[in-house]
């Protein structure tokens, strides 16, 4: 109960007071008038204001319009009675709530005008009451103007973001499709055509074990590498959908750069804790690429990689002792490197590149994991 009262108190801030307020405020009007009849007439007319408002924020369609006419009726009036205003304030607020723009801009100009005009006649024309009001009639014309637009581009940006978490969503339920329809091809591709082979094999095995068994021998030994391959294919592909891990990648680059007779020199945790398989895949293929062009183009002598992990960041570093070869304009026209920074970009990573001496890259990605999280991603 008083987490939701907080809840509450967070996401309305002193709205609540103030629409209280302003809830009250008529009546104190109302009660100024000499009139006895008038006093009726107030009363009956902020009760119907205040369920004509409650009725026009649970209709939908065209009475929507219909009860947002009658209530600017009801607010000019109690303006012109008891130089009562602030029925404005509630009308801009629930004006800015109309989504249909044509419909918006309309009443949010027929209700500028009326308030407008009446406040002009009902209080700027009556200088004793003027001076009093002053300042809140300021307040209420300002919010008349700005409060409709403010709450209505609110919105709007609101019903895009939920519209963009949502296509978010869409698009990582459909990655698990085709990721799903991707291994079922390559089970199907794989796994099924040799079982059924091997289905097919034994069963001629069986046929010819009496008439032939020299020829059923061989089926069987058929069978078995067919076995066999379907194994290492299955092996293959578990570790395909495993991803890369770095300190699996690290061991292959220590190869391809001892092999180019280039100098590694590491540093840093290959393992890092806080980032999901996705993001060390990335960054997997980011050094693979990395140390490729070192070979391919530096010319270096030695290769430095680090990696270094803070509290939110990992930043994973490829220097060499060789020369750029490329201009920077050029890199445009390279797939790695642009592969690169789009991989990273998917992953809100960024690729820097310095070619002052030799070519460094500096790799950076958000710590992705959060604290509880580590053990299921790591639980591979
Ligand atoms: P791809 O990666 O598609 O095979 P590429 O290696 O030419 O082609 P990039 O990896 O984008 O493309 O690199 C662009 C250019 O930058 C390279 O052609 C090369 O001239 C230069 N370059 C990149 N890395 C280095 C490096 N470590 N040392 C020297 N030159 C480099
Ligand atoms: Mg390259």
């Amino acid at each position: 109960m008083i987490k939701k009262y907080l809840t509450f108190q967070k996401n309305n801030g002193i709205a609540p007071y103030i629409w209280t307020v302003l809830g009250i405020l008529p009546f104190y009007f109302i009660f100024q008038s000499p009139s006895t009849i008038e006093i009726v007439v107030g009363i009956l007319l902020t009760l119907l204001f205040f369920i004509l408002y409650r009725i026009a924020f649970l209709s939908k369609g065209w009475p929507v319009y219909l009860w947002t006419l009658i209530l600017i009726g009801i607010s000019i009036t109690a303006t012109s009675l008891f130089s009562y205003v602030y029925f404005a304030f509630f009308l801009a607020y629930f004006i800015g709530n109309i989504k249909e723009r044509i419909a918006f801009l309309t009443l949010y100009f027929i209700h500028l005008f009326s308030t407008s005009v009446s406040i002009n006649f009902s209080i700027v024309m009556q200088e004793k009451l003027f001076l009093q009001q002053l300042p809140f009639v300021i307040i209420i014309w300002i919010s008349v103007i700005l409060l409709p637009f403010s709450i209505h581009n609110r919105k709007e940006r609101g019903q895009l973001e939920e519209k963009l978490l949502d296509a978010n969503k869409r698009i990582s339920e459909l990655v698990k499709i085709e990721e799903r329809q991707r291994i079922a091809r390559d089970l199907h591709d794989t796994l099924g055509q040799k079982l059924s082979l091997i289905g097919l094999k034994t069963d001629l095995a069986r046929k010819l074990i009496s008439k032939d068994p020299e020829q059923a021998r061989n089926e069987l030994k058929d069978v078995q590498q067919t076995a066999r391959t379907a194994l290492s294919e299955v092996r293959k592909m578990v570790s395909s959908m495993r991803g890369i891990r770095l300190r699996d990648e690290i061991v292959r680059v220590e190869q391809i750069l001892h092999a180019a007779e280039i100098n590694l020199i590491k540093e840093g945790d290959f393992t890092p804790a806080k980032v999901t398989l996705l993001t060390e895949n990335i960054l997997s293929m980011c050094m693979k690429e990395a140390v490729n062009n070192v070979v391919k183009h530096s010319g270096a002598k030695s290769c430095f990689i680090t990696i270094i992990q803070s509290m939110q960041e990992l930043v994973l570093t490829i220097r060499d002792d060789g020369v750029f070869k490329g201009e920077q304009e050029k890199l445009k026209d390279g797939h790695g490197l642009i592969g690169m920074k789009e991989r990273l970009e998917f992953i809100n990573g960024s690729l820097e590149v310095s070619t002052k001496e030799g070519t460094t890259l500096i790799i950076r990605v958000p710590n992705d994991v959060k604290p509880g999280m580590e053990k299921e991603e790591k639980n591979d």
